[in-house]
């Protein structure tokens, strides 16, 4: 796992633009809850040991945090390896929401001593964790007003807030993993459509996005965002509902708030792009899908793929949109559970998905050449 890491490091300094790996360690404080989260990674990515392309080219996975200020992730190859990157940035906003998220009252109240909480205003009206990071970047000290504002009182609440953040960092592992599963880097690469996959890019110029081809492109982009979203989902939900769980206190959780967690950690995920793409000042939803769009997709792949495996998987889902009203009293731009709701039911949504899942099933046989998948072994 060293040598690879060292791999990981190397990779990502030889780029055009250089980039610099975040060491993490299990005996370090400040960093043992990336590591932890990355081991949990390493370890569910064996599901993918044996998978091989038409090609015959075995798939290599390597996880690793990035060393950035600026929230991002990333999935690219150097054409023997992939490499999966989270930056340390966007570990520390997932980390701060989810903190925010336990300090509130209504939220998931039968955890800890919910009537203990003060449900605590954001500092600048900015989403946790944004805040943090404005803060910090202008050099300015984080003081102990900050603590009281977004950290649960109880302490049980506080343990549940980080196991939260490592569900929503595992999914968002799981989303990179798709990207290179799915034959997502080698379809890009080979229709000249993009190098890497970077989940918030902000490099497309005006007269980029007037030109047909860059459209068409784009639009491939976003379908291939959705297959990632709806992979990582169905994959972060199958690990809990058939315990597979691999970090001892979120199986210690028990599988019904486990599930519950993961499926709110998901939807979430989603809001929180729509945040940062806000605080980065990203052109919107050209190469991603609109955010909201994109949690819909998940209510809907919930709905459709994992009704057999989990029967009360609707219910769990809307109950998981609506917890998003227990904070809306403190952040009242967070998506409505009943706006969700209506526009699950509206025409328009139902129209616009039908349009994608058939794009979807003509891209998926596109990608076929370039997906990896289990050999069977041979006798
Ligand atoms: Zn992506």
């Amino acid at each position: 796992m060293i040598s690879d890491y060292n791999q990981f490091r190397s990779f990502f300094a030889s780029q055009d633009v250089p980039e610099k790996a975040f060491d993490v360690s299990r005996d370090e404080e400040t960093t043992n809850l990336h590591a932890v989260s990355m081991e949990s990674i390493t370890a569910l990515s064996q599901w993918t040991e044996n998978s091989y392309d038409r090609k015959n080219r075995k798939l290599q996975i390597i996880p690793g945090y990035i060393e950035s200020m600026t929230p991002n992730a990333v999935a690219d190859s150097d054409g023997s390896n992939f490499y999966i990157g989270i930056n340390n940035a966007l570990f520390v906003i997932i980390h701060e929401f989810s903190m925010f998220c336990f300090a509130q009252q209504n939220f998931f109240p039968n955890i800890g001593d919910a009537n203990n909480e003060v449900s605590p205003e954001p500092l600048d009206g900015r989403a946790p964790g944004l805040w943090l990071l404005n803060h910090t970047t202008k050099g300015e000290r984080v003081s102990d007003l900050h603590s009281k504002h977004l950290i649960p009182r109880c302490s049980e609440r506080y343990v549940a807030s980080i196991y939260l953040a490592q569900i929503m960092l595992r999914y968002v592992w799981l989303h990179e993993l798709a990207h290179c599963c799915n034959g997502h880097i080698g379809y890009i690469r080979d229709h000249k459509i993009a190098s890497r996959v970077h989940e918030l890019e902000t490099g497309l110029s005006a007269a980029q996005l007037s030109n047909n081809k860059v459209i068409q492109n784009l639009e491939q982009m976003q379908l291939l965002e959705y297959d990632a979203d709806s992979v990582a989902f169905a994959g972060s939900v199958r690990i809990q509902n058939n315990g597979l769980e691999n970090v001892e206190g979120i199986r210690n959780l028990g599988k019904d708030q486990a599930v519950d967690l993961t499926i709110f950690g998901a939807f979430a995920m989603a809001w929180l792009f729509e945040e940062i793409q806000a605080y980065l000042n990203v052109r919107k939803n050209v190469s991603h899908p609109a955010p909201y769009l994109r949690l819909h997709n998940l209510v809907r792949t919930a709905n459709k793929y994992l009704e057999s495996e989990l029967a009360d998987i609707r219910d769990r889902s809307q109950s998981a949109y609506e917890k998003f009203d227990s904070i809306k009293g403190v952040i009242p731009k967070i998506y409505s559970g009943q706006k969700i709701a209506a526009d699950l039911e509206s025409n328009d949504f139902q129209l616009q998905f039908l349009k994608i899942d058939q794009e979807m099933t003509a891209l998926r046989d596109k990608l076929q050449i370039y997906r990896f998948d289990p050999k069977p072994i041979e006798t």
